[in-house]
C-alpha cells in the first residue's frame, strides 16, 4: 500500500527492486544512474555509505554490455565481485594478486563478451594487452572509484592513476563515471581534467554528519584524558588513532592493565593477528582498537560510538575519513582530537623528511597540515569549518554538536588581545614567526629578541599579563580564523591582511579561547 503505481512501471525502479530489494534511491543515485544511461559523464562525490557502488552497478545490470570498474582496493574489489557472483551476475577481477591461469580465463571471458562487470586495478587497466581485450569486449561504461587518487591536491595521490587518461583517449564514446567520498573543489577540477570527462554532471552530496559531535581537547599528557573518557563511557566501542605504530601497542597494553578491553592494530602486525582484532572488534569481544590509519578501510561496524585522535592527523581529509567511521547507525557518537601545537611541528618535520624524493608534493602537504591545525585552533564552529573545507556551505551555526558551539563560556572577547598583536606586527621591521612575536609581546628576554634589539620596540612587554605560550596560542587562533596570514614553507612568518586592519578599527568582535590559568582565576580555584 502507498506505493505509486507509476514507480512499479518504471523499469529502473523495477530493476532496483529486482537486483537489490530496495524500493527507493539514496540521494543522487537516481539522477546519476539516469545520466549514465543517457551516456553522460558523471563526477559523484558522495560520502562513505552514500551508495556509490549502485551508481555504476545498476546501469551495468540494466543495459547489458561490460562495465569496467577501476579500483585500487583489492580486498574491496573481491568483496563486491563475490557478492555479485552469488547473485548470478557474471563479474570478475583482474589484479596483481591473481594466479596466472585465473587471469587467462578472465581475459578469455572478457574477449568473448561473457562479463558484465570487471573490477581491475589502475596498473592493469592501462596495459596494452588489456586495452586490446577491452576493445573486443564491447565496453559500455567505465567507472573510476577512489578518483581523488588521481590528484596531487588530494591526500592519497597515486601516480599510477595518472595513466588513466588513456581510457578516454581510446574509448571517447564510452561514458565514464568518477567516484570519491571526499574531494575538495581543487581535487574535483583535477579529476575532471585528468580523466578528460566531457561536460560531466557533477553531484556533490552533503558530508555533514549530524550525529557526530566534534571536540578538540588540549593535549598535555593525553593518557589520563583518554582513560577518563573511557571510564565515563563504559562498554562502548571505539577506535583510538595514533600516528606511531609503537604507541598503538604501548597504549593498548596500558589500557588493558587499567581494565579496558583494548588491542592494537597496525600494518606491521601479522595478517592473522590483524584479522582477529578486526573480528573481535566487530563481535564486541573487545571495546577499543588502538590503531594507526591502517585500520578502518572496509570495516563496516555500525555502532562505533567514538573515534579518538591521540595525535593530529595529517589532513582534514584523513580526519573526516577516520571520524566518519563513528556512528554509521545514526546514533550520537563522539569525535575527540587531542591537540598540541607541537604535533603540527612534529608532522612538518616528518613531511620534510618524506618529501625528499618528491619535493613538488611538499607545499600541498604542508598546506593540508596547516588547514588541519587551523581546524584545531579555530574559535568558530568546527562543523562549519570542516564542511567549508570540502566546499560546502553550512548555515546551521551554532551547530549544537561541537565543543565550540556547546561551550561558549570557554571563549572570551579577544578584541584587545587581537589589537595588541596587530600593533606589534605592524611595528616590526620585517616579517617574523609566531614565537618571536609572542616573545616580544610577553616581554621575553630570549636571546633571539635581545640579539635583534627588539626589547626597544614600543610593543615589547605590552602584553605582560599573558605568557609567551599564551600569546603564541592567541596568534595561532587569529591565523586559524583568518585575522592574520601565515606563509607556508620552512620558516613560516605571520603577516597582516585586510581583516587584521579591521581589528584595529575596532569594528570586529574577535572570539578567542579562554586561556588556561585565567580560567582557573575566574573560577576562584587558582593558586593562592
Ligand atoms: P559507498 O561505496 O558510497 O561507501 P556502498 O555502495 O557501500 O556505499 O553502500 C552503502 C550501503 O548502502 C550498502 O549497505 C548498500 O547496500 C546500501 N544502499 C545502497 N543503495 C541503497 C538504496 N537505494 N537503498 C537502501 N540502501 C542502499
Ligand atoms: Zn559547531
Amino acid at each position: 500500500p502507498g506505493r505509486e503505481p507509476t514507480l512499479l512501471m518504471d523499469p529502473l525502479y523495477a530493476a532496483l527492486e529486482h537486483y537489490y530489494g530496495y524500493t527507493s534511491f539514496l540521494p543522487f543515485q537516481e539522477e546519476i544512474v539516469r545520466d549514465i544511461l543517457r551516456k553522460r559523464d558523471v563526477l559523484a562525490v558522495l560520502a562513505t555509505g552514500g551508495g556509490k557502488s549502485l551508481c555504476y552497478q545498476l546501469p551495468a545490470l540494466v543495459t547489458g554490455g561490460l562495465t569496467v570498474v577501476v579500483s585500487p582496493l583489492i580486498s574491496l574489489m573481491k568483496d563486491q565481485v563475490d557478492t555479485l557472483v552469488t547473485q548470478g551476475v557474471p563479474a570478475a577481477t583482474l589484479n596483481s594478486t591473481l594466479p596466472y591461469d585465473a587471469m587467462v580465463k578472465t581475459l578469455a571471458d572478457l574477449e568473448a563478451g561473457r562479463l558484465r562487470l570487471l573490477y581491475v586495478s589502475p596498473e592493469r587497466v592501462v596495459q596494452p594487452r588489456f586495452l586490446a581485450a577491452l576493445r573486443e569486449s564491447g565496453v559500455t561504461l567505465v567507472a573510476v572509484d577512489e578518483a581523488h587518487c588521481i590528484s596531487e591536491w588530494g591526500h592519497q595521490f597515486r601516480p599510477e592513476y595518472r595513466q588513466l587518461s588513456v581510457l578516454k583517449e581510446q574509448f571517447p564514446e564510452v561514458p565514464m563515471i568518477a567516484l570519491t567520498a571526499t574531494a575538495i573543489p581543487e581535487v574535483r577540477q583535477d579529476i575532471i581534467r585528468q580523466l578528460s570527462l566531457a561536460d560531466p554532471a557533477v553531484y556533490v552530496g552533503s558530508s555533514n554528519r549530524e550525529n557526530l559531535r566534534y571536540t578538540v581537547a588540549g593535549k598535555k599528557d593525553a593518557y589520563p584524558q583518554l582513560i577518563d573518557y573511557l571510564r565515563s563511557n563504559p562498554n562502548r566501542s571505539g577506535i583510538v588513532y595514533f600516528s606511531s605504530k609503537k604507541r598503538t601497542e604501548e597504549i593498548a597494553e596500558r589500557l588493558r592493565n587499567d581494565g579496558v578491553r583494548a588491542l592494537p592494530y597496525h600494518a606491521d602486525l601479522p595478517d592473522n593477528y590483524r584479522h582477529r582484532v578486526q573480528e573481535q572488534f566487530i563481535r564486541d569481544e573487545i571495546d577499543v582498537v588502538c590503531a594507526t590509519n591502517a585500520f578502518g578501510m572496509g570495516i563496516d561496524k555500525p555502532d562505533v560510538r567514538f573515534v579518538i585522535h591521540y595525535d593530529m592527523p595529517k589532513s582534514l581529509e584523513a580526519y573526516a575519513q577516520e571520524t566518519g567511521r563513528a556512528g554509521r547507525d545514526g546514533e550520537a557518537s563522539d569525535c575527540i582530537l587531542f591537540y598540541s601545537p607541537g604535533d603540527r611541528r612534529k608532522n612538518q618535520v616528518m613531511l620534510e623528511r618524506d618529501s625528499l624524493d618528491r619535493p613538488d608534493l611538499y607545499p600541498v602537504a604542508v598546506q593540508k597540515l596547516n588547514d588541519m591545525a587551523a581546524f584545531c585552533e579555530t574559535t568558530r564552529c568546527r562543523r562549519e569549518y570542516l564542511l567549508r573545507y570540502f566546499g560546502e556551505t553550512f548555515t546551521g551555526v551554532p551547530c549544537g554538536g561541537c565543543d565550540i558551539c556547546l561551550q561558549p563560556d570557554e571563549f572570551i572577547d579577544g578584541r584587545e588581545i587581537a589589537e595588541k598583536i596587530v600593533r606589534c606586527i605592524s611595528g616590526l621591521p620585517g616579517p617574523f614567526g609566531i614565537t618571536h612575536i609572542a616573545d616580544i609581546l610577553a616581554g621575553s628576554k630570549s636571546s633571539r629578541v635581545l640579539a635583534r634589539g627588539h626589547q626597544d620596540l614600543p610593543s615589547y612587554n605590552s602584553g605582560s599579563e599573558y605568557s609567551s605560550n599564551q600569546w603564541s596560542s592567541f596568534i595561532r587562533q587569529l591565523i586559524a580564523t583568518g585575522y592574520l596570514d601565515q606563509s607556508s614553507g620552512k620558516y613560516p612568518v605571520v603577516t597582516l591582511n585586510v581583516r587584521s586592519r579591521a581589528v584595529l578599527s575596532g569594528g570586529e568582535s574577535v572570539r578567542l579561547a579562554r586561556p588556561e590559568d585565567s580560567r582557573a582565576r575566574d573560577r576562584g580555584n587558582g593558586p593562592d
